[in-house]
């Protein structure tokens, strides 16, 4: 899903939790995983996505 990284931010992420098992938010641009979607975008209101399942529709 494509979004801003100040908006993916506040969405769970299916990788990280807390000790007792709740889901954590997602790290935006500070994860290895998060991807822009046009490389010399990288500010936190230029869209972007979460690599793990590779690239979403919007962006191919
Ligand atoms: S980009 Fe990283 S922190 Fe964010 S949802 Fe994906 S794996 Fe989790």
């Amino acid at each position: 899903m494509l979004m801003p990284e100040k908006e993916a931010k506040f969405k769970n992420c299916p990788l990280l939790t807390t000790k007792d098992d709740k889901f954590r938010f997602c790290l935006g641009s500070g994860c290895m995983m998060w991807r822009y979607l046009e490389t010399e975008k990288r500010d936190d209101t230029d869209k972007g996505y979460c690599g793990l399942a590779g690239k979403p529709v919007g962006a191919l």
